[in-house]
């Protein structure tokens, strides 16, 4: 059998930074737990447009069409703020996620220990927290037509329009119930069916599907309440599924629950490939940070955790990815930080590559 196949797509800025620290955690699992990827490299946003004139080459589109999974940096930078629209760095992302039909993003809020009063939240609520949040990302109001703004009786006015098809809601949910049946079964979808069609509709679909995971139990929650619940008590939830637009929001105030950007990663999937995996998408949440770019004072962190998301997710290997979890827990714990994470006097200020070189280190104790 051929090995799994993993696209890098470093990007821009500390994209690069980053992905190289990756890199060498890749090399970690071929050499020490004999786990061979073949990793291929490409150009994507800025660096693409700099080279091709785009930030997406097609032949880069291609290869992440065949690949098992893409691993992506960040894109973006004053360099390219000026640009047309249609040449943004940006557009290479948006054409990455459009093409590939990635219509189901995760977002983990997970809080370590030793970070835990990084959190706006009281240390108690957040201690162990570790919720996932699916949020429906091809769909919805960023995407329904009619869309725009117009004249109406001297009056400008502004259109969007949610929209959700039942095979949509559908296709997400199931990606939401495996991810619970791959977690603590328990599943809560978040809508507004108190004032929106879609949310009515999108209930109906949820509890439909749910009559093939009996295992999982279901609960439906009000957007407005969930954004409540998130903050009174987040450690109530699991996985959530939500639409676009709530999960747009959901995730963000899920995620800060829980610290720094350095620290989130992200997973887009879409479809089964006749492999029976998904195709996916793996990135940090954070961008190209260019104010901190070749300082060596990114945390490689958000990146690494996406790797793991990877290993999770597209390559069936939990047991390996909780390994690595582990062990930047152990670094964490151990008060090793890179400039973006609250230190005292007990703890290691440490470059991009010395918080990866700890990693290795604790990686190495888990054998
Ligand atoms: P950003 O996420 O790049 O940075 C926000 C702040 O967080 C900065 O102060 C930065 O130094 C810090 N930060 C981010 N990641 C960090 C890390 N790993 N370690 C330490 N500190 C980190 O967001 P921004 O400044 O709004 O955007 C910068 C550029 O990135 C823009 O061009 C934007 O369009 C792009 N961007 C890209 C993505 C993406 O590729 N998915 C996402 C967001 C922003």
């Amino acid at each position: 059998m051929s090995n799994p196949s993993l696209l890098i797509l470093p990007g821009d800025g500390i994209g690069q930074e980053v992905m190289a620290e990756v890199r060498r955690v890749i090399d970690w699992f071929g050499a020490k737990r004999d786990m061979q990827f073949d990793v291929s490299e490409d150009l994507v946003g800025g660096a693409a447009y700099d080279k091709h004139g785009t930030p997406l080459h097609d032949d880069t589109m291609a290869k992440a069409q065949e690949v098992d999974a893409v691993l992506l940096g960040a894109v973006g930078g004053p360099a390219y703020d000026d640009l047309d629209f249609s040449v943004k760095p940006e557009r290479g992302l948006l054409r990455l996620r459009k093409e590939m039909d990635l219509f189901a993003n995760l977002r983990p809020a997970q809080c370590f220990d030793a970070l835990s009063d990084f959190s706006s939240l009281k240390q108690e609520l957040v201690a162990g927290l570790d919720i996932m949040i699916v949020r429906e990302l091809t769909s919805g109001v960023y995407f329904g037509e009619p869309r725009g703004i117009h004249m109406e009786d001297n009056m400008r006015v502004g259109i969007n329009t949610q929209r959700y098809t039942e095979a949509e809601i559908e296709r997400g949910a199931r990606a939401a119930f495996d991810m619970a049946m791959k977690r603590g079964k328990k599943l809560c979808s978040m809508e507004k069916a108190n004032v929106m069609e879609s949310g009515i509709l999108w209930r109906d679909v949820v509890t439909e599907v749910h009559a093939d995971y009996p295992e999982v139990e279901l609960s439906h929650m009000y957007a407005d309440n969930g954004a409540m619940q998130l903050v009174r008590a987040p450690k109530q939830f699991d996985v959530i599924y939500t639409d676009n637009l709530f999960g747009d929001i959901l995730s963000d105030c899920a995620a800060m629950l829980t610290g720094s950007l350095g620290m989130l990663p992200s997973a887009s999937l879409g479809a089964p490939m006749e492999n029976g995996r998904p195709k996916a998408m793996y990135e940090p949440v954070h961008g190209s940070a260019p104010d901190i770019m070749g300082q060596g004072k990114a945390n490689p962190i958000a990146c690494i955790l996406s790797f793991a998301m990877a290993l999770r997710y597209s390559f069936d290997q939990g047991e390996e990815a909780t390994r690595l979890e582990s062990a930047i827990e152990k670094v964490l714990s151990d008060g090793v930080r890179t400039g973006d994470l609250l230190s005292d006097e007990h703890s290691t200020a440490v470059s991009t590559s010395g918080m990866t070189d700890a990693i290795l280190t604790a990686l190495d104790a888990s054998l």
